[in-house]
């Protein structure tokens, strides 16, 4: 008998060429201006946004097309690999049936190029010269430099401090790739500066680095900001993984039970799961379940409040209809940097109220023991955000396997770990701890 296949590739010929909207099929709350809390309008967006890109933010349309530029630097690493990870079954025993979808192929290691590269692209057809940006472990900074440089833009990143001492070796892929890179809160800015008054040690956050990014771009000449999660136009951009996925698992004439990601701003999740949504939400596939796992520590899903809130945290953005921790929330120093936000993107909030999305919490000491078997097992090191979705597919393995359920889950792993080997070494010289949300403190192990 031939050996089942463990990699499920698909050809060049079948990325997908149209982008899948969620909001076509699932109405979500506009954007307010934070002035006059009416709807914000493309006027109000264009100092940060070009038009082009506005005009997706804003779109209900259900597809839209990918312009052929962006397919032909997708094919550099698209479609990526589904795998079976029959290793990891046998180690758990279980009953269920695992799947990944591997986004760590891409060049900065990320799904984050998926949109990154769009991005850069409608930049440049709208004449902006450069782009700003903030970073939270450097994997969007990354991401965007390389797109940038692609199409001849500069690109400024604000790096969240925490990541920018702890993870110096992103910063230089930023460097190599043109990008220039400032530690944040820095002093180039007001947001920058004022927060650096009011908190002088502080660790950073994604929203202190969206205000500088924005403030730079508002600010400057032929300068716009791109924003790495979060907004419609990125988990627009996002939806080539859960089409692809689909094919693939077409392909072997298998279906989904339970579908599983990792939550920061929801963008890699959106990637992987709005396409499944869509038969979801049309009673097509009523049974299949998507979860959503997020940390402990930054627990915006489980224990945040659905409400406007503004993305960044000098309230420069437009207000955001989602679920949010404050925008003045800093979480703890945990190792999933990508993680680090206070605030969900308004149409996974709106999946999770219309009770779409289960979200689940979990500590990063447990994450990173399912990342080593997961390495022990696959062979992969995983980024310490997507080990947030291996715990979470294991979880669910585990409950199957408890029910004595057979089933497919699928989950998808964002991003390699090759860059977060010093978060490794703290886990392995026991220095990781878990943070308890409500007091912030360090939990006693
Ligand atoms: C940025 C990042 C995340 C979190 O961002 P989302 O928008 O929630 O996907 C998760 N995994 C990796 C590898 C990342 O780089």
């Amino acid at each position: 008998m031939p050996r089942p296949a463990d990699v499920i590739h698909l050809s060049r010929t079948e990325i997908p060429t149209r982008w899948y909207n969620l909001a076509a099929d699932l109405p979500t709350p506009p954007p307010l201006h934070p002035g006059t809390r009416q709807p914000a309008t493309a006027q109000d967006m264009s100092a940060i946004f070009p038009d082009n890109i506005i005009e997706q933010e804003m779109s209900t349309e259900r597809w839209i097309d990918i312009p052929e530029e962006v397919l032909d630097a997708y094919a550099i690493w698209r479609p990526t690999p589904l795998f079976r990870a029959r290793r990891l079954e046998a180690a758990l025993g279980t009953t269920a049936r695992i799947y990944y979808k591997y986004e760590g192929v891409s060049p900065a290691g990320s799904h984050k190029t998926n949109t990154a590269v769009p991005q850069a692209y409608y930049n440049k057809q709208a004449g902006v010269k450069r782009m700003t940006t903030e970073t939270g472990a450097g994997q969007w900074g990354a991401a965007l430099s390389f797109a940038c440089q692609r199409y001849g833009l500069g690109c400024t990143v604000y790096m969240v401090r925490v990541s920018y001492e702890g993870k110096p070796y992103r910063r230089t892929m930023m460097n190599m790739w043109g990008g220039e890179v400032f530690a944040s809160p820095t002093d180039r800015t007001k947001a920058g500066r004022h927060i650096r008054e009011r908190m002088p040690d502080t660790l950073g956050s994604l929203g202190i680095a969206i205000s500088e990014a924005v403030e730079d771009a508002v600010s400057s000449e032929d300068t716009k900001y791109g924003l790495g999660s979060v907004l419609n136009h990125v988990m627009l951009h996002q939806s080539v993984i859960g089409q692809e996925t689909q094919k693939q698992l077409e392909s072997i004439g298998e279906k989904a039970d339970v579908l599983v990601g990792c939550v920061g701003g929801g963008s890699n999740f959106a990637g992987l799961t709005f396409p499944f949504l869509a038969d979801k939400i049309s009673g097509k596939d009523k049974d299949l379940r998507v979860v959503a796992v997020e940390p402990s520590a930054c627990p915006t899903i489980t224990r945040g409040r659905y409400e406007y809130d503004f993305g960044d945290t000098e309230g420069l953005t437009p207000l955001l209809k989602m679920h949010t921790l404050g925008h003045d929330f800093v979480p703890p120093g945990i190792h999933s940097g990508g993680l680090r936000y206070h605030g969900m993107g308004p149409l996974v909030s709106s999946a999770v109220e219309a009770g779409l999305v289960e979200g689940i919490s979990v500590h990063q000491l447990q994450v990173f023991d399912a990342c080593k078997l997961f390495l022990t097992a696959e062979g992969i090191l995983p980024a310490p955000e997507s080990g947030h979705a291996i715990l979470g597919a294991i979880e669910e393995a585990k409950r199957m396997t408890a029910e004595g359920r057979k089933g497919a889950i699928v989950f998808n792993l964002s991003g390699h770990g090759f860059l977060d080997l010093a978060a490794y070494q703290s886990y392995v010289g026991g220095e990781l701890v878990n943070y308890d949300f409500d007091t912030g403190a360090p939990i006693p192990s």
